[in-house]
């Protein structure tokens, strides 16, 4: 018998994209334009930590230009290498596409265990790093523009801005060379959770269609539902918290690095967040059963699986045993090209990660309109809505005296209604529409054309047509 071979994470990336293609129109030449990597710049440079010189390895990779800047995290890892860079910034020029943020697809990755490291010395990498990629425009507000990914945050987003500030005096817009900064630097409520956020609303869309809930096995609402998640980071912890508290779902298992927690009543995630924080892992934890191979949780019965962890954990070893009827991925490429005709075989529904995941860069794409705006989402409308609300409530008030106090406004509503959208309103509120719109474009594709059966052929679809017409009204 004839051993499958796992394709590389690009190779998967690509393998998706010629089977959205064989379903289009394009001309050769332009289908192959869009598939390729523009770019990647490979920087090697050396930081005296601890008293000798450590070698980095760093990339910065642009899939497409066809919209400036181009838009992409980057990575912490010492997995990291330049194709998974490439597939990463080739998803991201098809994730904003599909979402409609009018930017390139760009990506970008550290070669380092960031554990390994004190904060003031993973200060200094990350400011050399961004010093040898500003010095080139591969950080810049109207070309590149980076954002957090596995093993960095905030506080990284903060040190790229401050480098690029003092590499550039006079640029008013500095701000905007990066996003996913925290507040007081120049951020966006609601953009640390944004990704997971985003995973919350994709699922309460994907719910809004019993059509699509059907084709999955399911049935109802989120309510109940039965969910595994992967990686209890940035996006996983967010994704797995929202669910549970605000739609009621019940977290079985998570798993993490060290392993897996398992626990049929549901699991506490703050209180497992809490643990990891303070343990490096979720061994140990009480109020489960711990698997050590944490990988198998993925094949245990469940209605959702989240894998938001690292690409290629669903692949040809394991795809048969998987039993979730619905995946949504939550990271990039969880699903390996072989795994994902498997699962489509199977009938599972398969969420995908351009979609999936697109809340992050939709939050960011809101704080880089905030940055070179210069001020705040409802700054200047909030309370002026909130006079126009008080107005209508008072005359109903005045109205309901007339008539004898026939009725009453409850003041739960009167509390909701006279609050004027803030910035985290606004931004959840662009972030839900986002979702919506995107995956009506994506359903629409999937539920019209007989030779489209899945979400994520659909979803490239959608994207590629997009860039496409963006090349061709510059000529090509
Ligand atoms: P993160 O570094 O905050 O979290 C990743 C988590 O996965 C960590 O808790 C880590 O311990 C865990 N993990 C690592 N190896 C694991 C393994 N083998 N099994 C189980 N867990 C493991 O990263 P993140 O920002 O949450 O990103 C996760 C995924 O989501 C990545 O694929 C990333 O590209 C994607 N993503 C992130 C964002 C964002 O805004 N942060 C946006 C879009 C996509």
């Amino acid at each position: 018998m004839k051993t499958k071979i796992e394709p590389s994470f690009r190779e998967s990336v690509d393998l998706m994209f010629n089977r959205a293609v064989a379903l289009m129109e394009l001309s050769p030449g332009l289908e192959e334009k869009i598939r390729v990597c523009n770019a990647t710049y490979t920087v090697r440079f050396g930081v005296r930590l601890r008293g000798q010189i450590h070698t980095f390895t760093g990339y910065r990779s642009v899939h497409s230009e066809h919209m400036e800047p181009v838009k992409g995290g980057i990575r912490y890892s010492l997995a990291v290498h330049q194709d998974e860079v490439e597939a990463l910034a080739a998803l991201m020029t098809y994730k904003c596409a599909l979402v409609e943020a009018p930017f390139g697809g760009s990506k970008g990755g550290l070669r380092v265990d960031p554990r390994a490291w004190e904060e003031h010395e993973l200060e200094q990498i990350t400011r050399r790093f961004a010093y040898e990629l500003i010095k080139r425009d591969l950080i810049n507000p109207a070309q590149n523009v980076p954002a957090p990914d596995m093993g960095t945050g905030e506080r990284e987003m903060a040190w790229i801005a401050d480098q690029y500030k003092r590499m550039n005096t006079t640029d008013i817009n500095y701000r905007a060379c990066v996003t996913g900064k925290p507040i007081n630097a120049g951020g966006i409520q609601g953009r640390v959770e944004a990704t997971g956020r985003g995973v919350q609303y994709a699922l309460h869309e994907f719910f809004r269609h019993p059509e699509d809930v059907q084709a999955a096995h399911l049935s109802g609402g989120l309510d109940g539902k039965r969910v595994i998640v992967q990686g209890l980071g940035n996006v996983g912890y967010h994704a797995a918290k929202f669910l549970r508290e605000e739609d009621g779902c019940k977290i079985i298992a998570i798993i993490e690095h060290d392993g897996g927690l398992m626990n049929e009543a549901g699991l506490d995630v703050e209180a497992v967040r809490n643990w990891i924080t303070r343990h490096g892992g979720v061994k140990g934890y009480p109020d489960a059963t711990y698997i050590p191979e944490g990988a198998r949780c993925l094949e245990e019965v469940c209605d959702i699986l989240v894998p938001a962890a690292m690409e290629g954990v669903i692949n040809i070893g394991n795809a048969e045993r998987i039993k979730a009827p619905l995946i949504i991925e939550a990271a990039n490429g969880p699903i390996t090209a072989g795994a994902d005709d498997i699962l489509r075989q199977k009938g599972t529904v398969i969420i995908p990660d351009m979609y999936a995941n697109a809340g992050g860069v939709t939050v960011s794409y809101f704080e880089w309109v905030k940055n070179l705006s210069h001020i705040r989402f409802g700054r200047i409308g909030r309370r002026q809505e909130e006079g126009r609300h008080q107005l209508l409530v008072n005359e109903l008030d005045r109205l309901n005296h007339g008539i004898g106090d026939a009725w009453e406004l409850s003041p739960d509503f009167k509390q909701k209604y006279l609050r004027g959208a803030g910035e985290l309103e606004l931004v959840r509120s662009g972030l839900d529409d986002t979702m919506r719109s995107a995956y009506q474009a994506m359903r629409e594709v999937w539920h019209s054309r007989q030779d489209v059966t899945d979400l994520r052929t659909a979803a490239y679809l959608v994207s590629i047509s997009r860039v496409a017409a963006s090349y061709r009204a510059m000529g090509l």
